[in-house]
Parts: structure tokens; sequence; C-alpha cells
């Protein structure tokens, strides 16, 4: 099993704003999701087809590979022409590293360690492609959420300096590119910088937020950051901004004015993303841990296995 970094790459976003989130983090258990098993076949599948064209393995050993992972209850045909699409503009990008630079270093599935900004930080770059003058830095996202952009991504900056950790010693790179596939939603996403802005943000914006959040230090801020935290459900800096985005400061007279509704609107979103985060949580715990919440009573729902919690006064 792949051991995580504390301060992960992917969860940069979250911790570089609310830094005490990481240690708090730790202690939940880890959880993999149907998606991100799904995500890492397809890594392993695109992998492999990558291999294949590099030489890094034999026809006979990619055949024989091939073969198992059709047999996993992830493949289908439809999983493996998205692959497909990633594996194009990855050869694409492999192609023209070459043409520019004859002995251009092509890696995959590369272990890149930023640690010396980001206290123990390691994560893995899908490919990563060092020419003459200019690095490259791609991660493959196949899930079909939300679009996602390289500009001002944090995630591919830290991988982005942990390329530049390994390879700045031998190369001459003044620039890198950070791309983004995401082939199940069509979306290409790319962001260059030099590499000394690079190094800047690092030392001046990664590290010295990241030695806080090591730590266990710094201001729990709630944001849209919390959407992938797991300590969402009962972190209380979280229900602390939303219970007062509720208490709404009602003015005269009875009825609301129209700028109040669009007020009222405009927190809705959070506030109910949060209440269905906080329901989430309370059923869980009912179902799968016999937790007994004060006040209410687990219900089987209309459809099979489906259970409700409900306020023991109404009728159910
Ligand atoms: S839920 Fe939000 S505020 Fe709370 S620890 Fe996580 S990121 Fe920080």
């Amino acid at each position: 099993m792949t051991k995580h970094a504390l301060l992960s790459a992917s969860g940069s976003e979250r911790w570089l704003n609310c830094p005490p989130s990481a240690k708090l983090e730790a202690r939940v258990e880890e959880k993999s999701s149907e998606y991100a098993r799904e995500g890492t076949f397809a890594h392993v599948l695109a992998e492999l087809k990558l291999a294949c064209y590099l030489e890094n393995t034999t026809t006979l050993e990619y055949n024989r590979r091939l073969k198992k992972l059709k047999q996993d209850r992830f493949y289908s045909r439809e999983l493996e022409d998205d692959v497909q699409i990633y594996v194009d503009l990855a050869l694409e990008k492999i192609n023209g590293a070459k043409a520019r630079t004859k002995d251009a270093v092509v890696l995959l599935e590369a272990k890149l360690d930023y640690s010396p900004w980001v206290r123990e930080g390691f994560g893995t770059g899908d490919l990563v492609l060092v020419t003459d003058d200019v690095l490259e830095v791609v991660d493959l996202k196949f899930g079909r959420g939300v679009q996602v952009s390289a500009v001002d991504n944090s995630q591919m900056r830290l991988y982005a300096l942990g390329a530049i950790n390994q390879f700045s010693v031998l190369y001459s790179i003044n620039t890198v590119k950070m791309t983004i596939h995401q082939p199940r939603l069509d979306n290409i996403s790319t962001a260059e910088m030099p590499v000394k802005d690079l190094l800047h943000w690092g030392e001046h914006v990664a590290k010295p937020i990241a030695d806080l959040a090591f730590q266990g230090k710094g201001e729990f801020k709630p944001g849209v950051h919390c959407r992938f935290c797991k300590v969402r459900f009962t972190c209380r800096a979280r229900a602390e901004e939303h219970l007062q985005l509720a208490r709404h400061d009602f003015k005269k007279p009875p009825l609301l004015a129209e700028e109040e509704i669009i007020e009222i609107l405009a927190i809705s979103e959070a506030l109910q993303s949060w209440v269905s985060d906080v329901q989430a949580y309370a059923l869980d715990q009912a179902v799968n841990h016999n937790k007994e919440w004060p006040g209410y009573k687990l219900i089987e729902g209309r459809s099979y296995r489906r259970y409700e919690m409900r306020p023991k006064r109404r009728r159910s």
C-alpha cells in the first residue's frame, strides 16, 4: 500500500489554506473510494501502454499484463478508450520533447520529492519530461467531477518543485510547464512559469505554511477547500462559520427585502453542503457503528438497505 505524505501535494490547497487540518486529518482512518480505486486502475493501464511504447517492457510482458488487467472488475472498453485519450496526449508530448532534445528524459509514475520546501513531502508525477530549458509535469485525473485548472495549482507546483529538485543539478532548466489532463471531462489545462518564480513560491509561500502545518499549528480557516477534508463532518471551525452565516441579521420590516433574499441565496449552497455532511456523518455512525443519537431514531427507507435519521417525535 502506498504511504501518503502528511503534507500531500493533492491535499495542498487544503493545508495551505488551513494548516492545522493536516495533523487533524492524519487521525482519521484512510478510506479509499470506488472512484479512487477506479482512478488507480486507469493509471496502471496508462502506465502499461506508455511503458510498451517506450520499450520499457517486452511485448510478451505487455500482453500478459494487459490480459490480466482486462479481467479486473474496473476494466471496460469505455474505460480503456478514455485511458487511450490520455496515452495519445502523453505520446504527443513525449515525441515533442524528443524532437526538441534528442536525449530528453521521460519518466512514468515518477516519485517526486519536494521535501526541501515541505517536510517529508513527496508525490507521484504521472509523466515527467525534461528537455533543454523546459521541464514538464503531466497529471492524469480520471474522475468525472469538476474540471481542474493547472493555473495557480499548488499540487502541480509541488510536483514541479520535486522534479526541479531532482533534475536542476544535471540540466539547465529555466521554465516549468504543468499540465492536468481530464480525459473524461475533455479538459487539458496547462500553466507555465519561470523556475525562479516557482522557487520563490516554494521558499516564501509553501515552506513557511508547511512548517506550521507539520507541527499542527496555524489557524483553522474554513472555505471551499473543506470539500475534501476528512474532518469536515465534525470540524468545529467549519460548524461555527456556517452557524454564523445562518445567524442572519434580519432587519425590519417583517417581510424580507429582495436584497436580503439575495444574501441568503448566496450563503445557502455552502450551508446546504455543510448540513448534508453532518447528516451523512450522523447516519454513517448510526448505521455502521451502532451510534445512538438522543432524540433521533434510525428508520429503514423504502428502498432496500437505505436508512434515514428522523426526530423521534415525528411519525414515520
Ligand atoms: S473542515 Fe475546513 S476548516 Fe475544518 S480542518 Fe478541514 S479544512 Fe480546516
